[in-house]
């Protein structure tokens, strides 16, 4: 189990089902910068001015400390992305020339691009980036600039030219093609003058001596492999004094601070990653983590440190990264009350008596307000957390899962006025609604899904589960999202204060028959047909539905000036059949009828009508949605008197480049070469 991250480079290109809340505070837009591929959004963070003043302190120092160990991530992502993003941070902050040339704008759209996945590789795809300006071209440039405003960077001038410019070297950050060796056919600089067969022996001969050890520490975690100069590899470990010190020394220096306010299990927890960041220790860190997944009252929560290894071919060194966050109360009052009420939606569901659960116990999830990204989650981050990594904590104490909705929310606050609603909505009630329930009608129906949907029903004496096979996944997603769907429009979501009307439910009911019937296939490519699982359970649910309600136009097709809309006639019997059909797919379920199950996914959930995939992917395409987002920070303040910190102010900079500019300068502390 790792964390799921989500960089919404697929879940965002269509948004969900929702299309929006309120207008942005202020008048600054969502979105504070495009280039490429990627459009960068603020993010709010609400909650955060009613927080204690010791919270909000706390939540200032853990925030330095994760802008901290920026550098470390361009490191370790490529050895040459520091003098490469410095050299260009110097010409663009020196360059008196003429900023209004192609050439020019191209070399400021390669260093937003280095700035957004953290080195000179695609934050996604991995692979380098083919500079738009020419060599000769950033010569002239270099040549008006002082210097002595380069330093000692003049020295590494001919790697950066490599780096940039030529395309055999560093073509990809990690390669993951079996056969090739993928640590010397790799970028990044998580191991030195090794090859793979050399690392694998090395880790190999330490878990042999830890065999049977039922506390396993997670080795190689927290260092770069390499060779000493008698051709010995070792292990150069980021801690105090070891390789990354000088970053580490500033996170630790504001960890210390933190820990100084940190009241109960959280103070011993920061002082042990300090303990960590000093020894280097991974058992240090084991003890971390256990302290922190066990710590289930603190209000401010955070990750700081070495964590995920997806950029490591190998799945053992880990990226550097941070996050501070607190529990966003409102969001979790939401799913405690769906989860105490859990046994009356089960009594109350349409499925067959036999087939609903005696006794049901409903999960509440757990909401966060993110206040602070660093590391390797920013400005691109992931939308929920699944700590620690480490399988035996893990199955010993458990793992904290909690999704971020103030980062969800500013995705879809984005996503709003991108022509898609405009293009695909024919009705303005309809738009209407979306604009103003959307947000919480997909909350909702997230929250009825994953918090009721998944544990409700029970199985018929003697049937195991698991006789629906491949056609399994859809279904259960099926059965989840129809119970979700059938409640989103129940009076008792109004009874219990969780919606204000029935348009709630409108509002989401019109964007799941929209998109499973016509605008997910903007995420099919052309001739392919629906195999991904929850694709399919949208596609089946709004196809049945289509047909079913279809003598009393309950779901209509319309054409206009050449474009097909779909539109909902009438919400009500909608409600009727989501009914209809959870009561159908629960008994399919129940029963284990995979004959029954089969027909229905092949027969509503698969096929593609090429005709309307084409006006659809054609439509989309002419919106010109970036598919890739990321984030800028808001800033924090101390407000003193007296030498006591009485609170602490919140801004939101809507500047990318100053951004990055100001963290450059301000929390960059690596030598050019580590
Ligand atoms: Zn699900």
């Amino acid at each position: 189990m790792k964390r799921t991250i989500k960089f919404l480079s697929m879940t965002l290109l269509i948004p969900a089902m929702t299309a929006c809340g309120d207008g942005p505070k202020g008048d600054a837009p969502w979105i504070v910068d495009r280039f490429d591929d990627i459009k960068v959004i603020r993010y709010e963070v609400p909650g955060f001015e009613a927080l204690p003043v010791e919270q909000k302190e706390l939540i200032y120092y853990l925030s330095e400390a994760a802008k901290c160990g920026r550098d470390i991530l361009y490191d370790q992502n490529c050895a040459v992305n520091l003098p490469v993003r410095r050299t260009l941070e110097v010409i663009y902050e020196n360059y008196a020339g003429d900023r209004t040339t192609a050439e020019w704008k191209a070399l400021e759209k390669y260093l937003k691009k280095v700035w957004f996945a953290n080195g000179i590789h695609h934050h996604y795809s991995n692979d380098k980036f083919t500079p738009e300006f020419s060599q000769g071209y950033l010569l002239d440039v270099i040549e008006t600039i002082p210097l002595e405003k380069f330093g000692s960077l003049n020295d590494l001038r001919e790697e950066v030219f490599v780096a940039i410019f030529d395309p055999a070297k560093y073509p990809t950050k990690l390669n993951q093609t079996a056969g090739d060796d993928l640590l010397l056919t790799s970028s990044s600089n998580y191991y030195r003058g090794v090859t793979q067969a050399e690392a694998e022996g090395f880790y190999a001969a330490m878990a042999a001596a830890d065999a049977g050890n039922p506390e396993p520490v997670s080795y190689g975690l927290n260092s770069q492999l390499t060779k000493d100069d008698a051709g010995r590899l070792v292990e150069r470990t980021w801690r105090l004094g070891g390789m990354y010190s000088a970053a580490i020394e500033r996170i630790v220096y504001w960890l210390e601070k933190a820990e100084a306010v940190a009241v109960g299990p959280q103070k011993e927890n920061i002082a042990a990653l300090i303990s960590y960041y000093r020894s280097g220790d991974l058992k240090e860190f084991d003890r971390y983590n256990i302290g922190w997944v066990r710590d289930t009252v603190s209000n401010v929560d955070f990750v700081n440190g070495f964590i995920e290894d997806y950029g490591d071919p190998l799945g053992r060194k880990a990226s550097w990264e941070a996050i501070v966050d607190f529990v966003d109360s409102a969001a979790c009052h939401r799913t405690e009350v769906i989860s105490e009420n859990a046994q009356w939606f089960e009594d109350h569901s349409p499925v067959d008596p036999r087939y609903r659960k005696e006794e049901v116990k409903g999960v509440s999830a757990k909401v966060i307000t993110v206040a602070m990204l660093g590391g390797d989650c920013y400005p691109a981050t992931p939308i929920g957390i699944n700590l620690p990594n480490a399988d035996w904590i893990r199955k010993e104490y458990g793992s904290k899962s909690v999704t971020i909705d103030n980062i969800t929310y500013a995705y879809d606050q984005a996503a709003h006025g991108n022509g898609f609603d405009e293009e695909f909505v024919l009705r303005a009630d309809d738009r209407e609604r979306m604009s103003r329930y959307g947000k919480l009608a997909d909350d909702l129906h997230t929250d009825l899904h994953e918090c009721l949907g998944h544990g409700s029903g029970q199985l018929a004496p003697g049937v195991k589960g698991g006789e629906l096979r491949s056609y399994g996944s859809t279904l259960e997603e099926a059965r989840a999202d129809l119970f979700g769907l059938y409640y989103l429009g129940d009076e008792k979501l109004v009874e219990l204060g969780l919606v204000p009307s029935f348009d709630v439910a409108k509002a989401g009911y019109a964007k799941y028959i929209l998109n499973g019937l016509m605008t997910q296939l903007a995420r099919i490519e052309p001739g392919k047909n629906v195999e991904e699982s929850h694709m399919r359970n949208r596609k089946l649910i709004a196809e049945w539905c289509y047909e079913r309600g279809r003598a009393d136009n309950v779901i209509e097709w319309v054409k206009e000036d050449g474009k097909t809309y779909v539109v909902v006639n009438d919400f009500e019997k909608l409600r009727g059949l989501f009914g209809e059909l959870l009561r159908e797919v629960q008994r399919i379920k129940s029963e284990g009828d995979y004959e029954t199950g089969r027909e229905l996914v092949e027969r509503y959930a698969v096929k593609v009508d090429p005709t309307l995939h084409e006006e659809v992917l054609t439509r989309y395409a002419a919106l010109g949605i970036e598919p890739y987002g990321g984030f800028v920070n808001p800033e924090y303040e101390l407000v003193e008197r007296d030498g006591k910190v009485v609170d602490v102010k919140i801004s939101y900079p809507a500047n990318y480049v100053e951004q990055m500019l100001d963290y450059s300068k301000n929390y960059s502390y690596l030598p050019n070469v580590n």
